[in-house]
């Protein structure tokens, strides 16, 4: 058994990660401001003799003792990290210095979540852990991918600097159960509207492309990540390499939940990346991980989460 802490507990990534390190018998502290995350997420855990739920915002510090932390804390859709972009920042920032300097003290070994947005609108396609990024670093986008490419890059300081035992995952989108209903995010926005009859938003033509894993999917490689040999730093790379467009997605969802919703086209976001695809090469050599669920049994449980959320 092993005293972990999982920031941004109480999100989408968070809670089920919370949920899965439960069950193989951790003790698990749950640390989140609640900013887009929520408590039903779990509600379920409350009770439960190793499972601990503290309010706290990651960019104050934090006095615990824990063996291992899993640093999720962020809000992770365009909607919500643009709406206060300057504590986006401060929570990938600050948050990491903060979970860094705590790891450093108790000598933990700590996971970053990062993300597919630190390649930007990539060139490369599908993209390596090798390609460094095309990001813009002054437009609506960049408080989140910029805040996220310097905590990468204080990850690796802590560990060149103070020899930290880092491991640090490239997430690329994932959706699935317990995804914010107002999260703005492609997924969740097309399965709400269709439940609901309301018109399909695509942005753009809707040729662009994204390739989405399942939450299962994802919780099983940070469990693997974390448990790898102390050599395996990353950054690796993490996601469904199989790709749709959005126009793809969106019949999908329709056939799916047998909705009458039309579609409508409304302007493309500034920045939006025409293409996203891991390459995930290193995650099946190093960790034998690859995604196993399609996106149709995904999308089919994700449907049932929000037909009885919305009770449609
Ligand atoms: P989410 O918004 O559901 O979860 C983020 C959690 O962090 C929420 O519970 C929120 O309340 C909490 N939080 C935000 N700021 C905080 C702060 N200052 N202090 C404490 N808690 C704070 O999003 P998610 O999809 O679960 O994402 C989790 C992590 O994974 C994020 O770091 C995100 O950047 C990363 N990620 C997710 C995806 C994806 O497709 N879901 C893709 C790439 C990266
Ligand atoms: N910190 C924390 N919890 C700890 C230890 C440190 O939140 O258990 C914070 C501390 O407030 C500091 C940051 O982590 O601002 C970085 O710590 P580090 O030891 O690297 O740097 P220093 O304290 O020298 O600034
Ligand atoms: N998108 C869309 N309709 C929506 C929400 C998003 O067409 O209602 C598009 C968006 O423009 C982007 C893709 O879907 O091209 C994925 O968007 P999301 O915000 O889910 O993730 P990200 O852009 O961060 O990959």
């Amino acid at each position: 058994m092993k005293r972990v802490l999982i920031t941004g507990g109480a999100g989408f990534l968070g809670s089920h990660l919370c949920d899965r390190l439960i069950k193989d018998g951790h003790d698990v502290l749950c640390v989140d401001n609640f900013f887009t995350g929520s408590k039903t997420n779990i509600a379920h855990l409350i009770g439960h003799p190793y499972f601990e739920l503290m309010r706290h915002d990651v960019t104050f510090p934090l006095y615990v003792e824990v063996d291992r932390i899993y640093n999720l804390a962020c809000p992770a859709s365009p909607i919500h990290y643009q709406h206060d972009p300057v504590q986006t920042t401060k929570t990938s920032v600050h948050g990491a210095i903060n979970m860094l300097g705590l790891a450093k003290r108790v000598k933990a070994r700590i996971f970053q979540a990062s993300t597919s947005e630190v390649y930007g609108d990539p060139e490369e396609h599908p993209q390596t852990e090798s390609y460094w990024g095309r990001v813009n670093p002054i437009g609506p986008r960049s408080c989140y991918d910029e805040g996220k490419r310097c905590a990468e890059t204080l990850f690796f300081d802590y560990q060149r600097q103070h020899d930290l035992d880092i491991k640090v995952v490239r997430i690329f989108n994932t959706y699935g159960p317990r995804m914010h209903p107002n999260d703005g995010r492609v997924v969740s926005n097309f399965i709400v509207q269709a439940l609901r009859g309301e018109d399909i938003t695509i942005y753009g033509d809707g040729s662009q492309s994204r390739s989405f894993c399942y939450v299962d999917d994802m919780i099983e490689g940070f469990v693997r990540m974390m448990d790898s040999e102390r050599s395996l730093s990353g950054p690796v790379n993490m996601g469904n390499p199989v790709e749709f467009t959005m126009l793809e997605l969106a019949e999908n969802v329709l056939r799916l939940t047998n909705s009458k919703s039309k579609l409508t086209f409304k302007p493309l976001p500034t920045d939006d990346p025409r293409q996203r695809q891991p390459n995930i090469t290193l995650a099946k050599e190093k960790l034998g991980w690859e995604p196993k669920v399609r996106l149709e049994d995904g999308l089919k449980e994700t449907i049932d989460y929000f037909r009885k959320l919305l009770g449609a």
